[in-house]
């Protein structure tokens, strides 16, 4: 691939719904509707849909920004914050890079910084919330998109470039993506094969201020608890996996270590709680 300066970088300019950071094809009328807002896990403003075009964001001062987050993996995040607030990340192998909960803006700087990183050869997301730009990233890129049967349905601006999955997918080596299920029928947690294990987990597993504990929603916007058996389903389908801490789709908090043992603590702490078991009242 040709290095692209940032000033040779040519974006479309789709269409982005400020409230989820939902994208769609670039037209020249503001959609009219967001699925992904009108849904009980989301909300809708008080105002009716807000959606903007990238340049418009860019012109308004929306910039990315990039940090490390683990050996390989550099978060990209969206400053100030877009839709859900959520950072993506690279994940940089020696047989391609993947991108994992792209936000839902993006600029020259960040396609010029992600082709000095390796370029990217897979996206894809924990859920629908955090599909943000994936089909611009993998158009940029000539990349695949990699979404679970279950939910791809929810991606607003199509792309040939799809390929569903169900179960577990392993897009490149070391790098395994999990359906976990929970928040959304297709929600997945992203595993890496570094050091003692790292899950990335968007808001499938959710770590909560402190760092010191991890939770579940149904939604988080609107307070929707999950039921115990999709938590009990979650903690299963990682029970295989070997990991020490824990990521979610914000740069902060994390869980640094002992993320198994916790998340198997936590999960039955939540279903203490949701049981009425809460020690305020003993
Ligand atoms: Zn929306
Ligand atoms: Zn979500």
């Amino acid at each position: 691939m040709t290095a692209r300066s940032p000033a040779s970088v040519e974006i479309s300019d789709y269409w982005i719904c400020r409230t989820c950071g939902a994208n769609r094809e670039p037209s020249g009328t503001a959609p009219a509707d967001c699925p992904v807002c009108e849904d009980d896990r989301q909300w809708v403003p008080r105002d009716g849909h807000h959606w903007a075009t990238r340049e418009q964001l860019e012109a308004e001062g929306l910039r990315t920004v990039f940090r490390p987050v683990e050996e390989s993996v550099v978060g990209i995040g969206v400053e100030p914050g877009l839709g859900v607030g959520h950072r993506g990340v690279l994940v940089r192998t020696g047989a391609g890079n993947l991108l994992w909960d792209p936000p839902g803006f993006l600029d020259r700087d960040a396609v010029a910084e992600v082709e000095r990183l390796g370029g990217v050869a897979v996206v894809a997301s924990s859920h629908p919330h955090m599909y943000g730009s994936a089909v611009e990233w993998a158009d940029l890129f000539d990349a695949g998109i990699a979404l679970p049967e279950a939910d791809a349905h929810w991606l607003q601006r199509p792309s040939g470039r799809v390929r569903t999955w169900s179960g577990e997918h392993r897009p490149l080596p070391g790098v395994t993506i999990v359906q976990t299920g929970g928040h959304f029928p297709g929600s997945a947690v992203l595993h890496l094969d570094e050091g003692p294990g790292v899950l990335f987990t968007g808001d499938t597993i959710m770590v909560t201020p402190g760092g010191h504990h991890v939770t579940f929603l149904y939604s988080a916007p609107n307070r929707l608890p999950l039921p115990e058996r999709l938590v009990r389903r979650v903690v299963a389908s990682v029970d295989h996996l070997d990991f020490d801490r824990i990521h979610g789709g914000w740069w902060e908090p994390s869980i640094g270590s002992g993320a198994k043992e916790l998340l198997a603590r936590d999960a039955e702490r939540y279903v203490r709680f949701l049981n009425g078991d809460l020690p305020a009242y003993d």
